[in-house]
C-alpha cells in the first residue's frame, strides 16, 4: 500500500472503544463525551475481516487503542483472532495500564508483542490529578511491572509534555532509561475542542525538553526500537533504554506518516485530524467488499495535519483523541 506521496502505508491503529477508565485532562472532559451504542461499534469478527483483508493488500503491524482497549471486554480474544492472520507479523497495545496487571500473561500468550503505557507523572498524587482518577497511580505500576515481568519488549512510556505540570519531571523521567530497558517518549501535545485552552497555554517543545536532557548528559542519536513511528530517539551514554521524541506541532511529524486509523465504529481515516474518513462497517455488513475503499481512503490521504495550536483549525471537529485512538 503506496499513498499518492510515495510513502509505504503498513500499520494501522485500530480503536476497540471510545469509553475511558480515566479522564486524562488533555483528553477527554471529565463528564466524558457521547458514547457510541453498542450496534455501531465494530464486532471482533467484523474488526479482524478488515485487518485480514488490509494483510492481503500490504498490511504488517497493528495497534490496539481506544478509548482505553482494556475496559472492552475479551480483548485477548481479538489479540487471539488477529494474531492467526497471515502477514500480520507484529501487534501492539496503547494503554493507560490501569487493568493491564491481571491481563498481561493472557495477552501475552494469546500473542501480543509490544505495549505502550501512558504515564505523565512519576508522583502518585500529581498522575491522579492528571487523570482526575484517585488511586491510578498504583494500579498504573502494577501494570508496568507485569509488562516487565511478563518480558514484553519494548515497552514505551509516553509522556505527553506540559508546561507547568510535569515539565519539572522531564529529567526525572530520563534517567529511567539508564537503568531499565525502557523507551520514554516525550510527546507536544495536540489542541483538539475539548483542550483549546489547556494545549495553548501548557505547550511545551520537545526541542526544549532535549536541550534541558542535555545539560544533564550527551545525548546520542539513536535507531529506535521497533515500530518506531513518528518518534525519534537519543540515548544517554551507557543506557540501556532510550528516549524519544515525537513532534506534531513543532515539527512536522507527516513525512513518513505508515499508518492508516480505523476507529471504533468502522470508519477508516487515512490521518490522526481533518474530517476526511470512509464507513467500512455498513459495506461490510451489507456483505460488500471493502477492498475498494481501502484503496481509496489511501488515495486521499492527505500530505500533512493542519493542526494550529490554540484552535479548531485542522482537527476536522475532534472533540478528543479518544474518539480517533491517539
Ligand atoms: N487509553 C490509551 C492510552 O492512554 O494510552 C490509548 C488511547 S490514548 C488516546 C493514546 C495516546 O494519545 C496516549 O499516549 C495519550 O497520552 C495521547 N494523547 C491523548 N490526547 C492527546 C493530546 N491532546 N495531545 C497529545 N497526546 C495525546
Ligand atoms: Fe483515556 Fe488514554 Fe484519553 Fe487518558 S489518554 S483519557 S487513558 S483514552
Amino acid at each position: 500500500m503506496i499513498d499518492q506521496f510515495g510513502r509505504q502505508i503498513e500499520y494501522l491503529r485500530i480503536s476497540v472503544t471510545d469509553k475511558c477508565n480515566l479522564r486524562c485532562i488533555y483528553c477527554m472532559p471529565l463528564e466524558g463525551l457521547p458514547w457510541l451504542k453498542r450496534a455501531e461499534i465494530l464486532t471482533y469478527e467484523e474488526i479482524t475481516t478488515i485487518v485480514r483483508t488490509a494483510a492481503g493488500m500490504g498490511l504488517k503491524r497493528v495497534r490496539l487503542t481506544g478509548g482505553e482497549p482494556l475496559v472492552r471486554r475479551d480483548l485477548v480474544d481479538l489479540v487471539e483472532m488477529l494474531s492467526g492472520i497471515d502477514g500480520i507479523q507484529d501487534i501492539s497495545l496503547s494503554t493507560n495500564a490501569i487493568l493491564f496487571a491481571k491481563e498481561a500473561e493472557a495477552l501475552k500468550r494469546a500473542g501480543l508483542d509490544r505495549v505502550n503505557i501512558s504515564l505523565d507523572s512519576l508522583q502518585a498524587d500529581r498522575v491522579d490529578e492528571l487523570v482526575r482518577r484517585p488511586g491510578s497511580y498504583a494500579n498504573i505500576m502494577e501494570g508496568l511491572a507485569a509488562a516487565e515481568a511478563v518480558g514484553f519488549h519494548p515497552i514505551k512510556i509516553n509522556v505527553v509534555l506540559m508546561r507547568g505540570r510535569n515539565d519539572d519531571e522531564i529529567e526525572a523521567f530520563a534517567e529511567l532509561t539508564r537503568e531499565r530497558p525502557l523507551h520514554v517518549r516525550f510527546i507536544e501535545i495536540m489542541p483538539t475542542g475539548s483542550n483549546l485552552e489547556l494545549s495553548a497555554e501548557s505547550f511545551l517543545s520537545c526541542s526544549e525538553a532535549l536541550a534541558r536532557l542535555r545539560d544533564v548528559d550527551a545525548l546520542q542519536p539513536v535507531e529506535g526500537p521497533v515500530g518506531n513511528g513518528p518518534a525519534t530517539y537519543y540515548r544517554y551514554p551507557e543506557a540501556v533504554g532510550t528516549i524519544g521524541v515525537i513532534t506534531p506541532m513543532s515539527h512536522n511529524f507527516c513525512d513518513d506518516c505508515n499508518r492508516l486509523r480505523l476507529t471504533a465504529d468502522g470508519h477508516l481515516r487515512p490521518c490522526l485530524f481533518g474530517a476526511i474518513q470512509t464507513n467500512l462497517r455498513d459495506p461490510l455488513r451489507r456483505g460488500e467488499d471493502i477492498q475498494p475503499l481501502i484503496e481509496e481512503t489511501l488515495r486521499i490521504k492527505p500530505e500533512r495535519h493542519d493542526l494550529v495550536q490554540g484552535s479548531e483549525v485542522g482537527s476536522g471537529g475532534l472533540v478528543a483523541l479518544s474518539q480517533t485512538g491517539g
